[in-house]
């Protein structure tokens, strides 16, 4: 910032009423913040401040008390001392909230991520053979276990297992002859004047060029994987012989894509998987399939709809199926891909792969998240899954034992019958039963209030009042989350 230090007139005389940087910068020091923060960043908040007020005065504003502008500096430091990435409760009852961090861990996961970070590990050490082992093999098996399939691979997130997969599988046909990769097809070099000049191209459905958030847009990944983009069909409708119909010498992927963050409802219609799947071993092409969420478990038994499994994309044959290791699956940020070998082996071997490849705290975290998987105990130990299938009784009872915990700070705090939307914008207008504690008082500044409180709680806004869901606080947070509404109730 540049305001003017030296300023004639009333402002002028002002702005001398202000402290001096190292008469703050010793304030802060005294109270510790020096030694927390570093005197670096301390010096740069202490300029900061000053510069505001001194903006503020030549605006005409007041010139505030030493004190006051002491004091506004301190609370900016303990805020900033609290560090930028915190902990927060999520009192939304959104389970897969990408805003709040997405897949809380299982203490298993947890545990396991602290044994890979803490020393060193196998990560590409074989300890039997004595030699450089596989990176990319550590969740393999219990991957090929669970879903079915001949091969998988971890990446760093479900974006970009898709661009991994299309840019992988691009370059040449799949082998269907049954022998391996041996008999590949190179497809000649864009513009050589060959017999298929040109991109390479991806058929996808008009119902399916689907933006998942961030700016992640299918349309755009495909161009940026360095595919053309064959649309086919229309947005509510497309059938098999759509996709046939659009197969040219230079198509070499069909793709389907989940609609995990919309619904369409009504006249439509989606080539099934096995279809495609069909067309592709009669044409010679890989099919992807893009599942988003990709649950492991069967999510009608809890009112969340039919979402497609995993196992049930891969025994339909797709060569790739794409999916997120923080959404149902309830692990840590990855994507994941299962399918053949001869797809996986490709999607090793490309260059993108050592630019997306995970570390060995993410690899940690995600076998012990399959491990639950493994051992049948995912509902029990996954948090995704245990909000999930929270029982209505069960939610009500914590909401009560909020309430009466609160005692008289809670006057005016009631517990009433909701409805926790479980996906945020992942299973779209899927909602639980829950129960919900309703704070009394305007919301918004009551939110605001339990935001800045410590720890920050994040509740929901209902009917023109503020309630916490306790589908998504985890039994651990309770103490905490009460203190939390008794401080912002206080004001
Ligand atoms: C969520 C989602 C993605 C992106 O996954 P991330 O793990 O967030 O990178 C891609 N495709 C679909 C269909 C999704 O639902």
């Amino acid at each position: 910032m540049t305001t003017p230090k030296f300023a004639p007139g009333p402002a002028g005389a002002a702005l001398r009423g202000l402290p001096r940087t190292d008469r703050l910068v010793e304030a802060a020091d005294q109270a510790g913040m020096v030694e927390k923060l570093g005197h670096g960043a301390v010096l740069e908040a202490v300029r900061a401040e000053l510069d505001r007020h001194r903006a503020a005065v030549l605006a005409g504003d007041p010139c505030p008390s030493p004190e006051a502008i002491e004091a506004g500096l301190l609370d900016r430091l303990r805020e900033d001392a609290r560090g930028s990435l915190r902990p927060v409760v999520n009192a939304t009852g959104v389970v897969i909230h990408t805003n709040l961090g997405r897949a809380p861990l299982s203490d298993d996961a947890i545990a396991a991520m602290g044994r890979a970070a803490r020393g060193y590990t196998n990560l590409e050490y074989d300890l039997v053979a004595g030699e450089r082992g596989d990176r990319y093999g550590h969740a393999e098996a219990p991957l090929c276990r669970l879903t079915g399939a001949e091969a998988a691979v971890a990446v760093n997130n479900n974006a970009s297992a898709v661009m991994l997969a299309l840019a992988a599988l691009m370059d040449a046909p799949p082998d269907r002859s049954g022998g391996g990769e041996a008999g590949v097809r190179p497809l000649a070099a864009p513009g050589r004047g060959e017999a298929e000049p040109g991109l390479p191209e991806v058929i996808v459905s008009r119902g399916q060029l689907v933006e998942i958030g961030g700016g992640f847009r299918i349309p755009d990944v495909l161009r940026r994987s360095g595919a053309a983009l064959v649309e086919v069909g229309t947005t509510n409708r497309t059938y098999l012989r759509d996709h046939e119909a659009a197969v040219g010498p230079r198509t070499r992927i069909l793709l389907a894509v989940h609609r995990s963050n919309f619904r369409l409802s009504g006249f439509v219609h989606d080539t099934p998987l096995e279809e495609l799947v069909d067309l592709g071993r009669r044409r010679a092409l890989w099919v992807v399939d893009d599942l988003g969420s990709g649950t492991l478990l069967e999510t009608a038994p809890f009112g969340l709809g039919i979402e497609p499994t995993v196992q049930e994309r891969i025994r339909a044959g797709a060569d790739l199926v794409c999916f997120s290791g923080d959404k149902l699956l309830g692990g840590p940020q990855s994507g994941i891909l299962c399918g053949t070998r001869e797809a996986i082996a490709r999607v090793k071997r490309h260059p993108l792969m050592r630019a997306l490849r995970v570390d060995k705290v993410t690899l940690a975290a995600l076998s012990a998240t399959l491990a639950h998987y493994e051992r049948g105990e995912a509902l029990e130990k996954v948090p995704v899954w245990r909000a999930i299938a929270a029982a209505p009784e069960a939610l009500e009872a914590r909401a009560r034992g909020w309430l009466a915990v609160l005692g008289a700070a809670g006057a005016g705090c009631a517990v009433r019958p909701s409805r926790s939307a479980v996906g945020g914008g992942s299973l779209p207008e899927v909602t639980l039963p829950t129960s919900v504690l309703a704070l009394p008082g305007p919301p918004d500044a009551l939110a605001a209030r339990l935001r800045r409180g410590e720890p920050p709680v994040v509740g929901r806004i209902e009917e023109d009042r503020v309630v916490l869901d306790p589908r998504t606080v985890l039994p651990a947070e309770d103490e905490a989350l009460v203190a939390a509404v008794r401080a912002a109730l206080a004001v």
